[in-house]
């Protein structure tokens, strides 16, 4: 049989690299720990080497579309495809970072939405039969769709938005801000919590098209709340620890064979939430 092989994005620190330490104890297979740094990448891999696991290296930065399909490429020809994938990597400016905030809302959508997306783009082709996609997304984005005007609220909701209409809103939302209509637009002023909106929302879109074209596949693909974890992104103060955080998106990741569910939903806590 061939060697199964999980990947997981952003994974030199913080909750990524927990979400490997997981794998490494309960995945039976090959597990990537995946850098857009090569030398935090290695720097990572020694330190979970010492604890005596053994993951493996791959560089990956999602911002950057040639690293995507080098990456992609590599494991198409190694293991013939991906039986697990973490969508892991984002960005977050602190809430005391001056930047303007049309810059704000441009460089996170950037990482956390579209280029999220480019990695599911040429990805989810090579998921395998019984593959699992997790997609890291928060609570916050949650919140933030409630804080959306009603006519937003009812797209991201709806269940026959498109990738294609999702997009548009996203590129809305940072057009919106450089001209400063964002608020008369019905965005809350986060460019965070809606860049996880939109992951969100592209997590269940793109579930319902994996059911859709490949119905036979039982490939589980959602977006989950690692919850508030103690990270460099979410400061000192955050109850969890990155491996409590680690949870969730490890149990949606070894959803055993068989499972039909969950699929296409938002969970936390192991729990699906409402959207
Ligand atoms: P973190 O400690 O800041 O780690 C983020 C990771 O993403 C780092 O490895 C970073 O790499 C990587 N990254 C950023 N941009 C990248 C890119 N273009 N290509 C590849 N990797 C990139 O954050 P964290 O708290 O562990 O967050 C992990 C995930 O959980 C994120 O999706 C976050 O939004 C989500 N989340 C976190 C919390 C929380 O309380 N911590 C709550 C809800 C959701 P570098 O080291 O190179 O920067």
């Amino acid at each position: 049989m061939s060697v199964k092989v999980a990947v997981v994005t952003g994974s030199n620190k913080g909750i990524g690299l927990a979400i490997v330490r997981a794998l490494c104890k309960q995945f039976q297979g090959d597990v990537y720990l995946t850098s857009r740094d090569v030398g935090r990448g290695e720097e990572a891999v020694k330190s979970l080497s010492s604890e005596g696991l053994s993951p493996k290296f791959h560089q990956l930065d999602i911002n950057d579309l040639s690293s995507i399909t080098a990456a992609a490429a590599f494991f198409k020809e190694k293991y013939g495809g991906v039986d697990i994938l973490i969508n892991n990597a984002a960005i977050a400016f602190k809430a005391a970072d001056k930047t303007p905030f049309a810059v704000q809302a441009e460089v996170t959508l950037k990482t956390n939405f579209f280029a999220t997306r480019d990695m599911l783009t040429h990805f989810l082709p090579l998921i395998k039969a019984g593959g699992r996609v997790v997609n890291v997304s928060s609570f916050v984005g949650a919140r933030t769709l409630n804080n959306c005007s009603p006519a937003l609220q009812q797209r991201f909701r709806s269940e026959d938005i498109t990738e294609e209409e999702l997009v548009g809103l996203m590129q809305r939302f940072v057009a919106k801000t450089k001209k400063g209509e964002r608020k008369d637009d019905g965005w809350p002023e986060t460019a965070y919590g809606v860049s996880k909106t939109g992951l969100t929302t592209l997590s269940m879109i793109q579930a319902r098209r994996l059911s859709k074209e490949r119905p036979n596949d039982g490939i589980l693909l959602n977006a989950c709340c690692p919850g508030w974890v103690r990270t460099d992104m979410a400061g000192d103060k955050a109850p969890k620890s990155p491996d409590e955080g680690a949870i969730t998106p490890v149990y949606l990741a070894l959803l055993p064979p068989g499972t039909t569910e969950p699929h296409g939903k938002f969970v936390s806590d192991k729990e699906v939430q409402t959207w």
